[in-house]
């Protein structure tokens, strides 16, 4: 068995940012001095944890999905001949942007590795991204080149017609790759991915791509935050910094190289492409990928690839255990599942863990950087409530701190998590007031979240501080109370809000889903159930809307944006 700990590290003595991006906050030198000598950064990029791999153990499944199946040695090989056909035809040259809007697919891969040779830098927009935020991330971006899938991934969007729509806006823009099977489906001006890294190039390059040096103090990619608050944010991780995430994330969930990792979000979300790709590359795992993420169709991957490892969110773990068809799938191969994103029910901690026999890590993570999360051997009620320690608890320097973001509050109080570290960001790209908001001139970052260190020294996540409803002065943290909610026999699912009101500033609003064979609940009904429980008054939600289905972002999480506007409307109208 190899494991990418295994190898002996040349660790230089310095690594010095040396971008010159406009709008780029780098990590200041003195930092970056002392996480190199530390042995926190390990002066890899993305492509050379790959070519270790590749180097030990060439002929070891990397990727396999339901069109291809690709080794280590042939990942590196494709990889190579993309990145040179990048750098010697497209012209893409160190610290430029390209937009990948693909599936989970083994091409993803290619592309990811391939802009990493070069030291170019992949944006995630996501599958589910439309026109504005494709619009908002190429502007915010001036990216060279878009990837987007074509036929060969039917998944019920062209986002290949989405980008061709708006492209021509873009006068930087000069180069769309898209997966076809079809090349006659190809727009004009369209350049077929597989004819770009299998082409001609590839086998008589002028380019040497060995020459070409990569920073790994540089931004390796470009992450983008939740769509939970309007337009995404660009977080620039260094390949330095993500790739130390890489190997502390194998180390804490324990994958090994004979085991197979699958993403179960979109890959370009961090959730996916650090705690799921990043680890498994840099454990020398096998991949296995799957475009549509319904639960069937992730329960089918598992059970015909032997899935060992992944990190669904919350709701994914709800839809598996209430699919009608579970019994008739395999799922035994399963042996540590990561979870998080969003509050994840107790409930279905204890379910998956006594099913399945899994570990399981309860994840607070945001793409910023911050990974926290229970491990694969903690006690299954520490798993089930809260989300464990930092995944690298030596190196990452983390705070809970009170409202005027200078003093940390007691143990077990309830504040704002601040971190700093070798896995954290350094500032959103090109957004000055939000970087001056959110960071202190020590380089602490404010993450808005609010989370309590508990007796144990474990983690527990109370929300959002706008997820935190003030009341008339009360604070009401609103995941602790959907906790309770969701147990009245006819809730399906909720979400609470604060619906503006002038005497008391906010009040408590609940959407619901309501169970098959019920279409109504009042505040009565609820208020009493909550009396019961126990809560106190002022938190018994005060308006209840009963929807069909609560909004979703882009990964799957409820969208509270969404329902905060739907209410304002709905006050505006009344
Ligand atoms: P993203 O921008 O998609 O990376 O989402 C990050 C946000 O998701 C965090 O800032 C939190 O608000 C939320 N989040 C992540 N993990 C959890 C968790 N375990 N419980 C509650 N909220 C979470």
């Amino acid at each position: 068995m190899v494991n990418a700990h295994s190898y002996t590290y040349m660790q230089e003595s310095a690594c010095t940012p040396t971008t010159d991006i406009e709008g780029y906050v780098p990590f200041p030198d003195d930092r970056c001095q002392e996480y190199v000598e530390d042995g926190y950064w390990r002066n890899l990029t993305f492509h050379d944890v790959l070519d270790r791999v590749a180097d030990d153990a060439p002929e070891r499944t990397a990727v396999v999905g339901p069109h291809r199946e690709l080794s280590y040695a042939e990942l590196v090989e494709n990889s190579r001949g993309l990145a040179t056909y990048l750098a010697e035809e497209a012209g893409l040259e160190r610290n430029d942007f390209v937009v990948f809007q693909l599936p989970n697919s083994s091409e993803f891969l290619e592309a990811f590795f391939a802009c990493s040779r070069i030291g170019v830098i992949p944006v995630m927009l996501l599958p589910r991204h439309r026109e504005a935020e494709a619009r908002h991330v190429l502007e915010l971006t001036e990216a060279k080149a878009v990837f987007a899938a074509g036929d060969r991934y039917r998944t019920g969007f062209d986002h290949v017609s989405l980008l061709d729509d708006v492209r021509d806006d873009f006068d930087d823009l000069t180069h769309s790759f898209a997966i076809v099977d079809d090349e006659e489906t190809l727009p004009d001006g369209w350049t077929s991915f597989d004819a770009a890294r299998d082409g001609e190039l590839a086998s008589d390059p002028s380019v040497d791509l060995d020459e070409i040096e990569v920073n790994p103090c540089n931004p390796g990619v470009l992450l983008l935050s939740g769509g939970t608050t309007g337009m995404p944010k660009g977080i620039p991780r260094t390949y330095n910094d993500y790739v130390f995430q890489w190997e502390y994330m194998a180390e804490v969930s324990g994958i090994e190289s004979d085991w197979v990792a699958f993403p179960s979000v979109p890959i370009g979300h961090n959730a996916s492409l650090n705690c799921v790709i990043g680890a498994a590359i840099w454990a020398g795992a096998t991949i296995a990928v799957e475009p549509v993420l319904k639960p069937d169709a992730l329960m089918s991957l598992i059970e015909r690839h032997g899935g060992n490892y992944s990190l669904p969110i919350p709701t994914q773990l709800i839809d598996i255990l209430e699919h009608p068809d579970l019994e008739e799938y395999d799922l035994s191969s399963l042996e540590v599942l990561v979870s998080g994103g969003q509050k994840v029910r107790p409930k279905a901690v204890y379910e998956f863990v006594d099913r399945w026999d899994i570990g399981f890590c309860n994840i607070f993570g945001m793409a910023e950087g911050p990974l926290i999360c229970t491990r694969p051997a903690d006690d299954v009620d520490v798993q089930a409530h809260t989300v464990g320690t930092p995944i690298a608890p030596h190196a990452d320097e983390v705070r809970i701190v009170d409202e005027s973001r200078e003093k940390e509050v007691p143990q077990g109080d309830a504040g704002e998590l601040s971190v700093r570290g070798p896995g954290f960001f350094t500032g959103y790209l090109r957004h000055e007031e939000e970087n001056e908001e959110n960071f202190d001139e020590d380089g602490w970052f404010y993450t808005e979240d609010v989370l309590a260190l508990n007796e144990d020294g474990n983690y527990e996540v109370y929300g959002r501080l706008k997820d935190t409803i003030i009341r008339g002065g009360e604070n009401i943290y609103a995941p602790g109370l959907e906790d309770e909610i969701i147990e009245h026999e006819k809730v399906e699912n909720v979400a609470v809000i604060g619906i503006p009101d002038d005497r008391l500033g906010e009040r408590v609003g609940a959407y619901v889903e309501l169970v098959d064979g019920y279409d109504d609940l009042t505040v009565e009904e609820m208020g009493s159930f909550l009396e019961d429980q126990g809560i106190a008054v002022f938190k018994r939600p005060e308006r209840i809307e009963v929807v069909e289905e609560l909004p979703r972002t882009e990964v799957g999480k409820i969208s509270k944006t969404d329902l905060r506007d739907d209410i304002v409307d709905k006050l505006e109208n009344e």
